[in-house]
């Protein structure tokens, strides 16, 4: 558990903005992932009173404030009836509820881990990440940015007409996944995201028109590159990733 000198609750994004961009602050989500590391910070930044724990939903798209938990994902009934399970379903397997009750969608996109379900998840879906200085940019930009001392504020993702399905396998319940496979698909315009391979989670968008489920999941699994760790090889992580890929496919009807 590391230390801090000092605890400020923000009243503004500027205020939080201009802590953080001394190296020794550091802005708190849940800080479920932050309290597992030790040594000393100079000032925690309190995002909890501006405000950012909400989700709200236009006709055009669902903001998720940067403070929402990732409990609060799986449980709202417009992301649910909007893209079926797939917010429900890349959560459910995070350590329990407890946990997820703490972590925010802040914390989740910011820290870009190569595990993160939340990101498989939002990369398949046409998502946008709301800086505080850096405005409104995609997530899949934001995936291979630099980490910034920028204020994540908001995820935007867009109604876009998707379906989407996700898939992750572990090797024990609450692990981390051995891999994670988002899938959405727009008529036969397919975007298919993988994660854990183990690098962080990228996508990719294919047209899916006359290929079978099984051409698409080989085609779309063959554009990833997969590494090897104590959860997998490789190989093995290439191979679930196709078979995933594939049953997600036939799951939002794609032919076999
Ligand atoms: C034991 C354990 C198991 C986990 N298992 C999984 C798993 O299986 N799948 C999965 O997807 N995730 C998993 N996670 C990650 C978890 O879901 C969260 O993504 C993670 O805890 C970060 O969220 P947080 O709210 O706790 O962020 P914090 O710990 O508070 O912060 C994390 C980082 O993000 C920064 N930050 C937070 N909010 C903002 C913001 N608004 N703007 C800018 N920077 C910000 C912080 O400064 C810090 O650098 C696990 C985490 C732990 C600790």
């Amino acid at each position: 558990m590391f230390s801090a000198r000092e605890y400020v609750k923000v009243n503004s994004l500027e205020e939080a903005w201009e802590l953080n961009q001394k190296r020794a602050n550091v802005i708190a989500g849940g800080m479920m992932w932050l309290k597992m590391g030790n040594g000393q910070k100079g000032t925690i930044i309190d995002l909890s009173g501006l405000g950012l724990d909400q989700i709200e939903e236009s006709e055009e798209e669902f903001s998720v404030g940067c403070m929402c938990t990732l409990r609060q994902i799986e449980l709202d009934p417009g992301l649910e009836r909007e893209f079926g399970g797939v917010f429900r379903e890349s959560v459910r397997h995070i350590v329990g509820v407890q946990f997820r009750n703490g972590a925010t969608v802040g914390g989740s996109v910011y820290g870009r881990y190569g595990f993160s379900d939340v990101l498989t998840c939002l990369l398949a879906l046409d998502t946008y990440v709301e800086l505080y200085k850096g405005g409104r940019i995609p997530l899949g930009e934001f995936a291979r940015m630099p980490y910034t001392r920028d204020v994540v504020v908001k995820i935007i993702v867009k109604k876009d007409k998707r379906q989407a399905a996700y898939a992750s396998q572990r090797n024990t319940k609450t692990d981390f996944p051995v891999i994670a496979c988002a899938v959405s698909r727009k008529a036969d315009s397919w975007r298919i995201a993988v994660g854990a391979r183990p690098e962080k989670a990228e996508y990719i968008c294919l047209d899916g028109t006359g290929k079978t489920a099984e051409e698409l999941a080989r085609e779309a699994a063959a554009c990833f590159s997969y590494g090897s760790n104590l959860r997998g090889s490789a190989e093995y992580r290439a191979h679930l990733a196709e078979v995933y890929i594939r049953r997600l496919a036939k799951e939002l009807g794609k032919e076999a």
